[in-house]
């Protein structure tokens, strides 16, 4: 028998990509609507008078009035076992990985340590609003299996893979090409659309892979259907420096993973703070995809993403937010919003609270390619929703009392926001406590 339940309030939804259409039309809002829930999908949505004389008079109705239903929100590059090392002090990318990342990422040797951060960097990430992210573990196979075995008893849609260094850094925190292959391999049988859960064969960066080790993850990406690859590109000036020094061969940094067949759709490049004109051209061509991660790229001084630019309407690169916790500080895409917000001002864009909201919602979900699963209210759609409370603190309440309008109330909660502002999180149709 269907149980079915429905979420009464505010409802946001996109009939368009607010960066390609005026952003004020894009975005429909239903000010007294219902979603109904049945088998942990979407089954209808629409205005509230309209729908509930069909319903059973008994249906439980969460009442939302007042606060804003949209789709759960998604992470496109987060690590979670920086949990602990959030917030650590006066590095650059580099040394920062040397002083504090690599100490704490040894300590995924061991599965339980690895199950209790899952548990903890899990349960964060849904107290955020977040019901998808795109993770990276640590190098160590026990690391990804802790990770997925949480989110499957959460029944998440996570993507997830075990991270592949086999250079250039500590010997405790290396594999070699081959071992790196087979690990992946077996962690792809074992959970790659297992449940709700995706692999993405995860080569850190080009400086800690040698060119063997890359072009297998190029193969792993062959060995099975909708595989993801998650990696980061051109985060800092020095790191560049360094995959010039270390690849002279290549033409730069992209050219490195383009040459190992790892630049294609599905593809999740972190930052992309430094990208040239030609790359931005190449990875509109290949369709593969940007983790624009603001709080990151300001904590490390890594430098300014060019958002306006990669969406640039004559060869627009796909673009999701990402918190890049540990080196971001804090797991909430509002705070990551409030931040691309000011970093796109300093580039001399004004980036529309539909825009941000897209890019945290439906538009990650198209640029992750999932969005026949998530990221969209509407019938059929996995059933993972973030409910938005404009007045959830003093500050907000004040803010958004004499709001002019809907992306104004949510101009406010992306620059005021954070956890505090998430009222709710339901995954597959399940409300979550926290
Ligand atoms: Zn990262």
């Amino acid at each position: 028998m269907t149980i079915r339940h429905a979420l009464r309030g505010t409802i946001l939804r996109f009939h368009d990509n607010p960066f390609f259409t005026p952003a004020a039309d894009a975005m429909h809002i239903e000010p007294d609507g219902l979603v109904v829930i049945a088998d942990g999908h979407i089954e209808t949505v629409g205005n509230y008078d309209d729908l509930r004389p069909n319903l059973d008079a008994n249906i439980s109705i969460a009442d939302y009035r007042g606060c804003l239903i949209g789709p759960g929100f998604i992470d496109a590059h987060v690590h979670y076992p920086q949990l602990s090392v959030i917030a650590s002090y006066g590095e650059q990318l580099l040394t920062w990985l040397e002083r504090y990342v690599f100490p704490e990422e040894r300590r995924f040797h061991d599965e339980n340590y690895s199950a209790e951060i899952a548990r903890k960097f899990l349960n964060e990430l849904l107290r955020a609003g977040t019901t998808t992210a795109a993770v990276y573990c640590t190098v160590h196979p026990q690391s990804v299996e802790a990770f997925f075995r949480e989110s499957a008893h959460r029944n998440t849609r996570m993507i997830a893979g075990k991270v592949l260094m086999d250079r250039n850094a500590p010997d405790d925190l290396r594999d070699t090409a081959q071992r790196g292959y087979d690990e992946s391999r077996h962690l792809i049988d074992r959970w790659h659309r297992n449940g709700r859960q995706f692999y993405a064969v995860t080569p850190r960066f080009a400086p800690t892979s040698t060119e063997e080790q890359l072009t297998l993850a190029g193969a792993l990406l062959d060995t099975a259907p909708d595989l993801f690859m998650q990696t980061h590109l051109l985060e800092n000036r020095q790191e560049e420096a360094w995959v010039r020094q270390l690849f002279p061969a290549r033409k730069g940094y992209l050219d490195v993973y383009d040459h190992a067949n790892l630049v294609r759709p599905r593809s999740i490049f972190g930052h992309a703070v430094h990208v040239s004109e030609h790359d931005l051209g190449h990875c509109h061509d290949k369709g593969c995809t940007f983790a624009h991660c603001p709080t990151s790229n300001l904590f490390l001084g890594s430098g300014n993403f060019r958002l306006f630019d990669a969406l640039r309407a004559e060869r627009p690169v796909h673009v999701a937010l990402g918190t890049d916790v540990g080196a971001g500080d804090t797991l909430s895409l509002l705070r990551v919003a409030n931040e691309a917000y000011k970093i796109a001002q300093s580039t001399g864009h004004s980036l529309h609270p539909a825009q941000a909201y897209w890019l945290a919602t439906t538009g990650g979900a198209q640029a992750l390619h999932i969005d026949h699963l998530v990221g969209k209210i509407a019938p059929g759609m996995e059933a993972d929703l973030c409910v938005l409370d404009p007045a959830a603190t003093p500050i907000l309440a004040q803010r958004t009392a004499n709001a002019e309008s809907y992306n104004d109330i949510l101009f406010a909660l992306m620059i005021l926001g954070d956890e505090r502002s998430v009222r709710a999180t339901y995954v597959n149709g399940r409300k979550i406590d926290f």
